[in-house]
C-alpha cells in the first residue's frame, strides 16, 4: 500500500455509538463504508481484506472482537493472542479508517438473550465438531452489520463455511449489505495464513506446510475424474503420514451449497475441506475443484 494511502486520522472507537456517529458522518457525506471482521492478531491474511474493502468502498472499518460466544469452554478463548497495538499500527498502514474495539459488555450486555441460527449451511465440516461455533458467528456478525451498517463487508474463503453461511444470513435476513469473499492468503509454503499458527512449534510448523499439497493433490485428483471416496482416502493416509496428530475432518462437499456430492467421480464445482490437529492446534483449510472449468 503507498504511503499516501495511510489514513493518517485513523480513529478507533471501543462504542457503539461512538461507531454510528463515525459511520453516519461519512454516510452524510456520501461516502460508502466497508468493515472487514476481525479477531485481532492480524496478519496479511487479514490485511488483504481490508485492501479489497478499501478498493471497492470509499471507508473501510475494521473491528476487533475475540468473540466468547463463538467458543466452547475447553477452547482457546483465554489463550487466543491479542495484540491491539501491533495490530493498529497493521491496519492504519493498510489504509484502514476507523477500528472498533468493543468491549465484551458493548456486545453482549447484561439481559442479552438472543442468537441466530443459519440451520442448512451450517451443519457438517466445522458445524460438526464445534456445534456451538456459527451460532456464535452469525450472531455477532449480525450484531457487526447492523452496528456498522455498511455498504460492504469482507470475509475471508479461510473460513469458507462461515463465509456461506454469512452471505445465507444476509439474504435471508433481508440485510442490504454485498458480501464479498476474498482469497486465502498462504505463506511461501502454502500454509493457510492464521492467527492460531502462532501456536505451532518448528517441528509443526513444518509439517503444517504439508495440508494445503495434500488437499491440492486431492483436488487436482477429482479434477481429473477421480472418485471422491478414492481422493478422501488418499488424503487421509497422506495426512497421516505427513505427521498430523489427528483429522477432525477431510470432506468434499459442493462449493455453493456445501452439499454432498456422492462417492464417485464429481459433476458440478466443489471443493475440499480439511480441519486437522497438529499437537494442540487446530488448523482448517479448503482448496477449490474446478469442475466446470475441465
Ligand atoms: P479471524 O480473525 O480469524 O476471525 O478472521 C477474520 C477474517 O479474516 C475472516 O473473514 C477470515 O476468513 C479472514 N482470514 C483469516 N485468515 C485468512 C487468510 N489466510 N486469507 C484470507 N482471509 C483470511
Amino acid at each position: 500500500m503507498p504511503a499516501a494511502a495511510v489514513d493518517p486520522q485513523m480513529g478507533v472507537v471501543r462504542t457503539v455509538k461512538e461507531l454510528r456517529a463515525r459511520v453516519d458522518a461519512w454516510r452524510a457525506a456520501g461516502l460508502s463504508v466497508g468493515l472487514v471482521p476481525t479477531m485481532g492478531a492480524l496478519h496479511q491474511g487479514h490485511l488483504s481484506l481490508v485492501e479489497r474493502s478499501n478498493s471497492l468502498a470509499d471507508r473501510t472499518v475494521a473491528s476487533i472482537f475475540v468473540n466468547p460466544a463463538q467458543f466452547a469452554p475447553h477452547e482457546d478463548f483465554g489463550s487466543y493472542p491479542r495484540r491491539e497495538e501491533t495490530d493498529l499500527e497493521l491496519l492504519r498502514r493498510a489504509g484502514c479508517s476507523l477500528v472498533f474495539i468493543p468491549a465484551a459488555v458493548e456486545m453482549y450486555p447484561d439481559g442479552f438473550q438472543t442468537s441466530i441460527a443459519v440451520s442448512q449451511v451450517s451443519q457438517g465440516l466445522c458445524g460438526a465438531s464445534r456445534p456451538h461455533f456459527f451460532g456464535g458467528v452469525a450472531t455477532v456478525v449480525c450484531k457487526l452489520l447492523n452496528q456498522a451498517r455498511p455498504d460492504i463487508a469482507v470475509f475471508g474463503e479461510k473460513d469458507y463455511q462461515q463465509l456461506l453461511v454469512i452471505r445465507r444470513m444476509v439474504k435471508d435476513l433481508d440485510m442490504p449489505i454485498e458480501i464479498v469473499g476474498a482469497p486465502i492468503v498462504r505463506e511461501t509454503d502454502g500454509l493457510a495464513m492464521s492467527s492460531r499458527n502462532a501456536y505451532l512449534s518448528q517441528e509443526e510448523r513444518i509439517v503444517a506446510g504439508r495440508l494445503n499439497k495434500v488437499i491440492a493433490e486431492m483436488a487436482d485428483r477429482l479434477q481429473r475424474g477421480g472418485g471422491v471416496a478414492e481422493a478422501i482416502a488418499f488424503g487421509r493416509a497422506a495426512l497421516a503420514d505427513a505427521g498430523f496428530s489427528a483429522v477432525d475432518y477431510l470432506d468434499v462437499r459442493g462449493a455453493d451449497l456445501l452439499d454432498d456430492p456422492g462417492s464417485g467421480a464429481l459433476s458440478k464445482n466443489a471443493r475440499v475441506f480439511a480441519a486437522v490437529l497438529l499437537g494442540k492446534t487446530r488448523l482448517i483449510d479448503n482448496w477449490p475443484v474446478e469442475i466446470n472449468a475441465r
